[in-house]
């Protein structure tokens, strides 16, 4: 059942912003899909999530596959997602975008631009894939969501993608330097070797800066071989079972301002 609640005075900040000179219009926006109320993907904000098509990473463990296409068609025209949201006007605090990656879309400064304009918190979910591209974001961002997935010499095994790690603690520094309320998730991975490195991990990140984090548990957990069920040969040997995010609670609650397990 949809919940409707009451309006919350309209963000000021960003107010009469335009999108940059040659951006793509927000019609040129790839959608996969929309989720129309959430109270958990912007802390604290009743918000509707846009998830953007297109990633150019491939995570063992992503949990939106059917998103990282990069050139597949929007499956809900911009002209919908903009009806919706003005008749959400007053009802909803915040839209954030979600994905696949949206920075990685052209047209993701305007359809920002129109939200912003339409009174909404603008609240963002990425990888930071893109530092460059999240730099030109900043004035429109009220919040964002920052998926760090391990240590920058981690991520290549995770990303099936050279060079990814540096990419995402760019993003990282140049938030923290903006002041954008931030929350950094971390995806406990399924292969230990990595898992091993997250108290490290999460030591760095309080060293840099980060006042909120969340540790999430991964969804295709069950599919890392528990010890001796697999064959483990192949020189990757079998992977203890990884452990469970309750193990880093009260490490994370002595480094972080906000910490939270999900
Ligand atoms: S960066 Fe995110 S969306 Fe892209 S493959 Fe990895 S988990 Fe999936």
């Amino acid at each position: 059942m949809t919940v409707f609640l009451a309006a919350r005075e309209a963000p000021g900040r960003g107010v009469g912003l335009s999108a940059p000179t040659g951006a793509l219009q927000a019609k040129s926006l790839r959608i996969g899909g929309i989720s129309p109320l959430t109270s958990l993907d912007y802390p604290g904000e009743l918000a509707a999530v846009i998830f953007c098509q297109g990633c150019p990473w491939r995570c063992s463990y992503c949990h939106n596959p059917h998103l990282l296409a990069p050139t597949s068609p929007s499956h809900i025209p911009w002209s919908r997602v903009d009806a919706f949201l003005e008749s959400r006007q007053g009802l909803l605090d915040a839209v954030v975008f979600s994905g696949g990656e949206p920075t990685m879309q052209a047209a993701l400064p305007a359809a920002m631009n129109r939200v912003r304009a339409l009174g909404f918190k603008i609240g963002l979910h990425t990888a930071g894939i893109y530092p460059r591209r999240l730099s030109s974001l900043l004035p429109w961002l009220d919040w964002v969501g920052l998926d760090i997935k391990a240590l920058p010499e981690d991520y290549a095994p995770l990303t099936a993608t050279p060079g990814s790690g540096p990419r995402a603690w760019e993003s990282l520094d140049l938030l923290l330097l903006a002041g954008i309320p931030l929350e950094v998730r971390t995806t406990l991975p399924p292969d230990w070797r990595l898992a091993q490195r997250l108290e490290a991990l999460m030591h760095r990140l309080a060293t840099a800066g980060v006042k909120s984090f969340a540790l999430q548990t991964c969804r295709s957990l069950m599919d890392v071989d528990a010890p001796g069920e697999s064959g483990g040969g192949g020189g990757g040997g079998t992977f203890p079972a990884p452990p469970a995010p309750t193990a880093f609670a009260d490490l994370g609650e002595s480094l972080f301002q906000r910490f939270v397990l999900r």
